[in-house]
């Protein structure tokens, strides 16, 4: 027997898009009733399944919800990080995801079922209690599209031998002993993060081989801070870089002589752009590992050797012990219109920042009623993956940014919220040093769109 839920939104996933939409609408449209439906047992999605010593790579200001800060707001004072914004553990996401969904549950308007399993056809059922649910009247908004995948759950992409040692990164902190070697398996954010532990750790350099099939641009930290003056000048100097560039590649480069793009391998020509944000104190650090392995993918690990995609072969010391950091993570399933008969999907909007993406869009749906008007002021951008890509999703990222900033209330409510890198607090309009770099970003921002445009082989407006 199923039980009916009457209510105005079913939201599939609670991790930081169903969560930010949610937040949200309920702020524009405090009539509305919602069902969220997760099959993790709380709301955060990811985060309740990550490794134990992540953070997140942006600062808390710009991750969460709308309505409730992530963190203090407040500048590191010791440390490497000395200066720049906080960044929130895994284990503080997760509180704040439990006190968010704890204060709109409160509200009366939002229900939460949790180890529940969605099945489609707006019938979702209890992975607990057995029981079925189904919600006939509900919009469906589908919060789970850009799910990123994890180590911790999805099984390594190679085969992996009788007796050979293999964990996922989340196993690490609950190692009983030291293995002589380590070998790291992934290009990604998780890699260089688990790179950097071990080194932190007082592992040596030399007990560590990173395979690293490709090699990524990273986007300096310290000029993406939840500061406007920082970050609109690090928007000008990166359309000052594309107006004069030759190529996707020469974008970065330009770049990374402004200091905005970091490689961990400056003889190494990167080719992979998720541009997740590193420090100057981790790049020194991840920087003492030599030994670097670039033969494609990894595709099987003996005991005593690992095989690679070019069949070539690499030995390995007998007690070595190869760790799993080699889930896809961002998700490249393509732009769909946010708004669809079948179902919302929020997505990013402006250039990355895809909090914020989702809580525009659940404001947007909170104040407008037709979804062709919904669909024209808030459009979604892709995540980048390639340099080439990049340039397509500044592109159309830029797009959507001055189709929602054609809205003078949309405007208006995206300078509330520290989830929007380009907010300036009132307290900062007349900030010389705010003024200066809005100043320069108009100065190159037309050239620099259109050229990145073409670059991406995109139409430009
Ligand atoms: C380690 C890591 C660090 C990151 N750091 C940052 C950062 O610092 N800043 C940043 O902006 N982005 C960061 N990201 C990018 C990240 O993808 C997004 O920020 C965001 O967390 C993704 O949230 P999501 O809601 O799309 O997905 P998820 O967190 O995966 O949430 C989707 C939810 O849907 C649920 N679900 C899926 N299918 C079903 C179903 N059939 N039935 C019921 N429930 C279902 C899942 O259980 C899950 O909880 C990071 C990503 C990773 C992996």
């Amino acid at each position: 027997m199923e039980a009916i839920v009457d209510v105005d939104y079913l939201v599939v996933g609670a991790g930081a898009m169903g969560m930010a939409f949610v937040d949200a609408l309920i702020t524009a449209a405090p009539d509305v009733s919602v069902a969220i439906v997760d099959r993790r047992h709380g709301a955060g999605g990811h985060w309740l399944d990550a490794y134990g010593f992540v953070r997140l790579h942006q600062a808390s200001a710009f991750y969460g919800v709308a309505s409730t800060l992530l963190g203090g707001g407040r500048t590191q004072t010791e440390g490497p990080e000395r200066g720049l914004h906080e960044r929130a553990s895994a284990a503080e996401v997760c509180e704040y995801y439990a006190r968010v969904l704890a204060r709109l549950i409160a509200t009366g308007r939002v229900a939460f079922h949790g180890l529940s399993e969605y099945e489609g056809d707006r019938r979702f059922t209890s992975s607990l209690s057995g029981r079925r649910f189904h919600a006939p009247r509900a919009r469906l908004v589908d919060a789970r599209y850009l799910s990123p995948d994890i180590p911790s759950r999805t099984a390594p992409p190679f085969a992996v031998d009788d007796g050979a040692h293999v964990v996922a990164v989340n196993d690490l902190v609950r190692l009983a002993h030291a293995p002589a070697h380590y070998v790291i398996v992934g290009a990604g954010k998780t890699a260089t993060d688990t790179c950097l532990w071990l080194l932190g750790n007082g592992v040596e350099p030399e007990a560590i081989t990173w395979v690293r099939p490709r090699d990524p641009w990273l986007l300096n930290r310290a000029v993406v801070q939840p500061d406007p003056a920082i970050f609109l000048g690090m928007a000008a100097d990166t359309m000052r870089a594309a107006a004069g560039a030759t190529s996707a590649d020469d974008v970065f480069f330009r770049m990374e002589d402004a200091g905005i793009m970091l490689r961990i391998d400056r003889t190494v020509t990167p080719t992979m752009a998720k541009t997740p944000t590193l420090a100057q104190w981790e790049l020194d650090l991840v920087r003492t590992i030599d030994d670097v392995i670039r033969r494609g993918h990894l595709r099987r690990v003996a005991p005593r050797s690992l095989v690679f995609a070019d069949d070539s072969t690499v030995r390995v010391p007998s007690d070595t012990l190869v760790v799993h950091c080699a889930a896809e993570g961002l998700k490249y399933p393509g732009l769909r219109p946010i708004w669809a008969p079948e179902a919302i999907t929020p997505q990013p909007v402006r250039v990355g920042f895809p909090c914020f993406g989702a809580a525009l869009t659940g404001w947007v749906e909170g104040t407008r009623d037709a979804d062709v008007e919904k669909n024209r002021v808030c459009r979604p951008s892709p995540y980048s993956n390639t340099p080439t890509d990049w340039a397509a999703m500044q592109t159309i990222g830029g797009d959507a940014s001055l189709a929602m900033s054609g809205e003078s209330d949309l405007r208006a409510w995206s300078n509330t919220t520290t989830l929007n890198p380009v907010r300036i607090p009132p307290e900062r309009a007349e900030d010389p040093a705010v003024l200066g770099a809005t100043a320069r970003l108009k100065e190159h921002i037309g050239a620099g769109r259109a050229r990145l445009a073409e670059l991406a082989g995109l139409a430009h407006p």
